[in-house]
């Protein structure tokens, strides 16, 4: 069992709430259980756009930008627990999560050079609702300044943001970064079936962005070039596959600091810290995405690596703890 220990958030710019990160306490007693601690961002007034940097370390500095607001309905979730244990963790039903994406940005080394903007993931790209190019306008960067798209996985509230609503690239300049056992799922060239409407969103992208699109990575380090260019910074792609099968956890490490962006390991914070192997719908191999869950968040937990998740309800960030339970 987890516990996520957030920091707190305020908002200091016409639409723009700026974090500050704060130590986190964890309160913990005796069964190992999960908890998130992360930001418990109470804003006065509900900003239009909600930005804000979360981390930074070294010339690296990440930004969470909410695409989307949002609840989890406890209706969605199946597992070990009975309906009413799960309830408990739901208020009237539901808990807050929403749609993140992040914006890494690394500021050139010598004088005058560029810095690199790298997006993960990229919203729902729902016309009049999503909020992700407006975030960006906040952070200054102009949708021909993002450089990479590096994507935790395929589903239409990760990849959508990447088309216009005809269909046309938004992002003119940058190169899609995906897992080759993602985008052969997608694409109809694994074993498994993919829901077809979905697939259908995926070899769009894929096609939209086919020009200066990279190779498929491997999970592992990745090697682009224009990463391996800035001196001590890294990014690894982690297998967090289950929810679906190249589902990637990228490990950012700057200056010796580590941040892992989890992409979907989490739907309900509420719930799955705590409760971590109760799955939402939406996880294609529920074993296997149990797994990857426990592992990656005891991982987080051991070496004191902070999380940040595309729908842990804004700024989705924080550090992830052992909680423990008194067993009877
Ligand atoms: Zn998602």
């Amino acid at each position: 069992m987890f516990e996520l220990i957030t920091s707190h958030a305020k908002s200091v710019l016409p639409g723009l709430s700026v974090l500050h990160g704060l130590p986190g306490l964890v309160v913990a007693l005796l069964c190992a259980a999960f908890c998130l601690i992360g930001p418990s961002a109470s804003l006065a007034a509900e900003p239009a756009v909600q930005v804000g940097p979360i981390w930074s370390s070294g010339a690296v500095s990440v930004l969470t930008i909410q695409d989307v607001p949002g609840d989890m309905s406890v209706d969605i979730f199946s597992g070990p627990a009975s309906q009413e244990e799960r309830a408990k963790y739901f208020q009237a039903g539901k808990a807050p999560a929403g749609v993140n994406a992040f914006l890494i940005q690394v500021q050139g080394q010598a004088a005058g050079e560029k810095p690199l903007n790298m997006l993960v993931d990229a919203g729902f790209g729902m016309a009049g609702a999503s909020k992700l190019m407006q975030g960006l306008a906040a952070a200054g960067v102009a949708p021909e300044q993002v450089d990479f798209v590096l994507l935790t996985h395929m589903h239409g509230d990760h990849i959508g943001g990447l088309l216009s609503a005809e269909g046309q690239r938004v992002f003119p300049n940058a190169g899609i970064m995906v897992a080759r056992i993602e985008k052969d799922y997608w694409t109809g060239k694994s074993s498994q079936t993919p829901n077809p409407e979905n697939a259908a969103l995926a070899t769009k992208v894929l096609e939209a962005y086919s020009s200066g699109l990279p190779q498929p990575f491997e999970f592992g380090k990745l090697t682009l070039p224009a990463l391996t260019a800035k001196a001590g910074f890294a990014v690894e792609a982690l297998d967090a596959s289950g929810h679906t099968p190249g589902h990637t956890v990228f490990m950012l490490d700057a200056a010796g600091q580590k941040l892992m962006i989890i992409g979907d390991l989490v739907h309900a914070a509420a719930l799955q810290f705590a409760l971590p192997e109760e799955c939402a719908r939406y996880d294609v191999d529920v074993p296997q995405a149990v797994k990857a869950r426990k592992r990656i968040l005891a991982l987080a937990a051991e070496q004191e690596i902070e999380i940040a998740g595309m729908h842990i309800p804004f700024p989705g960030n924080g550090k992830v703890a052992v909680q423990f339970r008194l067993l009877h």
